[in-house]
């Protein structure tokens, strides 16, 4: 075999040389605010149509459109990557800045452009959609319509959208301020320590049980002690949504994230149904790991520990070549694919410090590119993120001849080309682990992503959807609030935990997040939505990548129902889809139970 030695390090020289002093990127910023402005008062001028015949004019305003929303992700992506690589780059903080205007300007522009359009009479509308480059389009083209259907009139929306600066988003604001200021002072290793909540919370997955629980203990009397604050800033931004839902006259408080994933209540309540009816063997896990650790019944601390540590360590070329290798196995495209990243800087991957912790992968929409940021120390769960962004490049290139507006998945299809990519991996080393205490770790790393979605997850739903039942009546009260959150856990985790977390529904920020609704579902759906596709690719093999890709260059142009119709021949609307990906998760705890009872 040839002596392979990838960079550790990125290339981002290509795209803009000099990093945050770099000349070319002032020029294409400078460039893109001209064009911007002369586009901005193109879309200002345009009023709805009213003759088919202006077909080509709105056909050529969604390429403009879309040529400068590119240019500006170009610039973004490139920012994002200065500031993940080197903390303390405030340049890159105020161009970053400079960016956010730039979409700032962009977004309010082509909202008012889609209004107008949105507008066009029925019978206009449907000849419209006849022109061949926005038939293409049409998929998108009619969400627009529908959506703005669906809303208040042009001036009360944007009344909304004035006043919701103030009086929503602010709300998550104010929690983010909170959060931020709050410490806790924890003993490890003898050495009191002040730490963020965000750093404590790292400890509770601390391989000492004492070092967890009091860090639990002192993360519960935290939040505790500012319940009433964030009772406040949780029922504010519950209320103002619940207000806007109200005026519009929706009475479900589901429409919208449903209708931003594209999905429907159906195949939601049979996703959840399915999960619900195949608990038992997770709870059986959680037994299992709780007498591992010499309990009877696991406490909320315990849910992330390890019982086993993983000792197996691949060095950076070593993990490149155990993810080329199972790549092939599934996918020669997506091997080559990877194969280009390592080779050409495309994965910035050195262990060192000033980098921003986690990983993620961001497009260069102009060059075509992919850049992928973690840090790599050699564990197995290191490689596994090295694949699960290398997933995600490989999805924005299967995207790549379609159409800039049929690019834009939702949330809940996002992961399905990471997950795939790294459940290969994932699988591929708990079979070639070389001792049993790797292939229990391993297993167990695996299993604690399946509690997550089945358990962490559900219970969050449960909880908010009761939460907004109960706001709908009127202000909720902390207390009552981590009454709903205990009763929540223990029914998600059908009782298979001796403590829960009360203050969960005031130290998840997710529940604050304003830019999207019931940001939990998604993340389920989209595990065993992948994991459905990855159990068909173990039956059909290296045949499948075409089907696969053909279904990856869908996932922004149809609804969810469609596109596991069209792809998979299933119904997601039914239980028996889901339960197949459950089936495989099921498998891991066989085999986890197994050999954890020599
Ligand atoms: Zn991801």
């Amino acid at each position: 075999m040839p002596q392979t030695s990838y960079p550790i390090v990125w290339d981002l020289e290509t795209f803009f040389k000099g990093g945050s002093d770099s000349k070319e990127l002032r020029q294409h910023l400078d460039e893109v605010k001209d064009r911007l402005r002369t586009y901005s008062a193109k879309l200002n001028q345009f009023e709805t149509p009213t003759s088919s015949s202006e077909a080509d004019d709105i056909a050529s305003l969604i390429e403009e459109g879309s040529n400068v929303s590119q240019h500006i992700r170009q610039a973004g992506a490139f920012i994002t990557c200065l500031e993940a690589q080197d903390m303390t780059d405030h340049k890159a903080s105020t161009l970053r800045s400079e960016v956010m205007e730039l979409n700032a300007t962009y977004g309010a522009a082509f909202n008012r452009f889609k209004q107008k359009l949105a507008q066009t009479e029925a019978s206009v509308w449907q000849e419209l959609l006849k022109h061949e480059q926005l038939a293409d389009l049409s998929f998108v083209l009619n969400e627009w319509r529908e959506a703005a259907q669906e809303q208040l009139s042009e001036d009360e929306e944007s009344l909304i959208t004035a006043l919701s600066v103030d009086g929503y988003h602010a709300w998550g604001q104010m929690y983010n301020t909170i959060v931020g200021e709050m410490t806790v002072n924890v003993t490890v290793d003898g050495k009191e320590k002040e730490l963020s909540v965000g750093q404590a919370n790292n400890l509770l997955s601390h391989e000492d049980p004492n070092v967890r629980k009091q860090v639990y203990e002192k993360l519960e009397a935290a939040w505790k002690e500012k319940e009433s604050l964030f009772a406040n800033t949780l029922n504010h931004l519950a209320g103002f949504r619940l207000n806007v839902y109200d005026k519009r006259g929706w009475d479900n408080v589901l429409k919208e994230p449903l209708d931003i994933n594209r999905m429907q209540q159906e195949t939601l309540d049979a996703m959840w149904g399915a999960i619900t009816k195949h608990k038992q063997p997770f709870v059986d896990f959680l037994y299992r790991k709780a007498s591992l650790l010499g309990k009877e019944k696991l406490d909320w601390y315990d849910l992330g520990a390890p019982t086993q540590e993983n000792t197996q360590t691949l060095s950076y070329d070593e993990g490149a070549q155990f993810i080329l290798k199972h790549f092939k196995q599934f996918s020669p495209k997506l091997a080559d694919f990877a194969e280009h990243a390592f080779e050409n800087g495309w994965i910035e991957a050195e262990d060192r410090s000033g980098k921003r912790p986690g990983g993620f992968c961001t497009g260069f929409p102009l060059s075509e590119e992919s850049r992928i940021f973690m840090t790599y120390s050699g564990s197995m769960s290191n490689v596994a993120t090295l694949a699960h962004e290398l997933g995600h490049a490989f999805h924005t290139h299967a995207l790549k001849p379609v159409h800039p507006l049929n690019r834009r998945y939702a949330m809940n299809v996002a992961e399905t080309a990471s997950t795939f990519a790294e459940m290969i991996v994932a699988d591929a080393s708990v079979k070639e682990a070389e001792s049993d205490q790797d292939k229990i770790a391993l297993l167990e790393d695996k299993l604690q992503r399946s509690v997550t979605f089945f358990m962490n997850i559900h219970s969050r739903f449960l909880f908010e959807t009761r939460f907004y039942a109960e706001r709908k009546n009127g202000f909720v009260p902390a207390e009552r609030l981590n009454e709903l959150t205990d009763q929540a856990q223990r029914e998600a985790y059908q009782d298979a935990v001796q403590s829960t977390s009360p203050s969960y529904w005031s130290n998840k920020l997710h529940f604050h997040i304003t830019g999207v609704p019931f940001y939990n579902f998604p993340y389920t759906f989209g595990y065993l939505f992948s994991l459905s596709i990855y159990a068909r690719a173990l039956e059909e093999g290296v045949s499948y990548e075409d089907k696969y890709m053909a279904l990856l260059q869908d996932t922004a142009r149809m609804s969810v129902e469609d596109l596991a119709m069209k792809h998979l021949g299933e119904d997601i609307t039914k239980e028996a889809f889901w339960e197949k990906g459950i089936e495989l998760c099921k498998r891991d705890v066989e085999e986890y139970l197994d050999l954890t009872s020599k």
